[in-house]
C-alpha cells in the first residue's frame, strides 16, 4: 500500500471520529479546569509509525490545527502554546520514527508477529518519554519548582494518554497488515472518549469546584455513610466545621481574588493535615465541614487545634502580581462527637453549629466542643 493511501485512511478515520464526537469532545473541554488530554495522539503516533517523517509532520499540521480551530473559543487556548503543543508532539513523532529504524521490518507483521508488536512498544515509550521530558522542562522553566509527581497526579489523564497510544500502535499494526482491520480503531476510541467524559461529569457533580474539596450534598452523602459505620463497628467519630473569622473583612481589605485564593490554601492545609480517607468538605461559603471516622473527642480536640494553627501560619500568595501575601488568617472550629452529641448526622451538625458559635462568641481563633450530652 502506498503512503498516500495510509494518510488518506487515516485522515478518513480522523474525519470520522471528529464528526461523531464533537459533541462530547467540546463537553470534555468545558469540564476540564486546565488543559485536557485530546485523543489526537491515535492519529499522530500511528502517522509515525507507517509514514515517512514529511507526511507525519503533515497529518500532525492538520489534526492538531483543525482541533485548535474547532475547539479554540471552548478551551481559550492561546495560539503560541498550541504551536508549542504541536511541535512536541513533532519531535515526538520523529523521535519514535527513529527508534523505528532500528527494527528492519518496522511494524509489519509478515514475518515474524512478535518483532512488530516489540517496535511498536519501544516506539511508544520514546513518544511518551519525548513528550513527557519536553512538558516536564517546559512547565519548571514556567513554574519552578515544579515536583515530577504533581504532574504525573491525574491518573486518568495517564491512563487515557497511554490507552491513545495503544490504540495508535493498533491502527499503525493494522494500516501496515490488513489496512481494512484500521476501521475497527474507531468505535472503541468514540468509547474511550464518551467513558473519560462520564468520569468528568461525575468529579464535576461530586466536588466543589472551588477548592477541589467534596461538595455539600456529597459530604452529606460520605459522612452518613461514616456515621453509619461508627455506629455498626460501636466506633467514636468526630464532626468538625470549621469556619473562617471576619472573612469578610478579608475580602474587604483584599479583594475577592485573593479570598477565594485563601479559601484554597485552606482546603488544602485540611487536606494536609487529616487522613486521607476523612470526608471533607466545603459547606458553603467560607464553611468546611470534616467528619472524622475512629476519633474520640480528645483526639478531634488535638487534631483541631493542629488545623487552627496551620490556618494562622498560611501565607497566601496574591492572585495580582506585586501585592504582598495575605496572612494573618483565622479560623474557629466547632466539634461533636459520636456517640455523645447525638446519635444522626443531623444532631450532629446541630451541635458542631452550636459549638462553633460558642467559639466566635468567645472571641475566635479558638477550638471548642459541643457543651450539651445527648
Ligand atoms: P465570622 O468571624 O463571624 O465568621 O465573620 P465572617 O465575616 O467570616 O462571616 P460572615 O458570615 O459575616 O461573612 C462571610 C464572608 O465570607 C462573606 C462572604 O463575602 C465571604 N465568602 C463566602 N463565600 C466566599 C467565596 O467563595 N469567596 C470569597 N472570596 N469570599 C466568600
Ligand atoms: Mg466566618
Ligand atoms: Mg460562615
Amino acid at each position: 500500500m502506498s503512503d498516500l493511501a495510509r494518510i488518506a485512511i487515516l485522515l478518513g478515520l480522523w474525519v470520522v471520529f471528529e464528526e461523531t464526537s464533537n459533541r462530547i469532545a467540546r463537553l470534555r473541554i468545558r469540564l476540564a479546569d486546565y488543559g485536557h488530554v485530546d485523543m489526537t495522539s491515535v492519529w499522530t503516533f500511528a502517522a509515525a509509525l507507517v509514514l515517512p517523517p514529511s507526511l507525519t509532520v503533515l497529518l500532525c499540521a492538520v489534526v492538531l490545527g483543525y482541533a485548535w480551530l474547532r475547539h479554540e473559543r471552548d478551551s481559550g487556548m492561546r495560539a503560541y502554546r498550541q504551536v508549542f503543543g504541536a511541535a512536541v508532539v513533532i519531535a515526538s513523532c520523529l523521535s519514535a520514527r527513529l527508534v523505528l529504524n532500528l527494527f528492519p521490518a518496522g511494524v509489519s507483521a509478515t514475518d515474524q508477529a512478535f518483532w512488530a508488536v516489540g517496535a511498536v512498544v519501544v516506539a511508544m515509550l520514546v513518544y511518551a518519554s519525548v513528550n513527557f521530558v519536553v512538558l516536564f522542562v517546559a512547565i519548571y522553566l514556567a513554574v519552578r519548582p515544579v515536583k515530577l509527581s504533581a504532574l504525573l497526579e491525574n491518573r486518568q489523564d495517564v491512563t487515557l494518554e497511554f490507552a491513545t497510544l495503544c490504540l495508535g500502535g493498533l491502527t499503525a499494526l493494522a494500516l501496515a497488515n490488513q489496512p481494512l482491520l484500521s476501521v475497527l480503531v474507531v468505535p472503541p476510541l468514540f468509547v474511550l472518549q464518551r467513558s473519560v467524559l462520564t468520569k468528568q461529569l461525575e468529579i464535576a457533580a461530586t466536588t466543589d469546584s472551588k477548592t477541589g474539596l467534596l461538595n455539600a450534598a456529597t459530604w452529606q452523602h460520605m459522612a452518613q455513610r461514616e456515621l453509619a459505620r461508627a455506629r455498626r463497628e460501636h466506633e467514636a467519630a468526630a464532626l468538625l466545621i470549621i469556619d473562617m473569622d471576619n472573612f469578610k473583612l478579608v475580602n474587604d481589605t483584599h479583594g475577592h481574588m485573593a479570598g477565594d485564593s485563601a479559601l484554597r490554601a485552606v482546603a488544602d492545609c485540611l487536606v494536609h493535615e487529616l487522613r486521607q480517607y476523612d470526608a471533607i468538605g466545603r459547606f458553603g461559603g467560607e464553611e468546611f465541614v470534616a467528619m472524622l471516622s475512629g476519633v474520640d473527642q480528645l483526639t478531634a480536640v488535638g487534631i483541631s487545634e493542629r488545623i487552627r494553627q496551620q490556618v494562622q501560619l498560611l501565607e497566601v500568595a496574591s492572585p495580582v502580581e506585586g501585592q504582598p501575601a495575605l496572612i494573618g488568617l483565622s479560623a474557629s472550629i466547632g466539634i461533636s462527637c459520636y456517640p455523645e452529641h447525638g446519635a444522626e448526622l443531623q444532631d450532629l451538625l446541630h451541635a458542631a453549629d452550636s459549638a462553633l458559635y460558642a467559639a466566635k462568641r468567645g472571641g475566635r481563633n479558638r477550638v471548642v466542643v459541643c457543651a450539651q450530652s445527648e
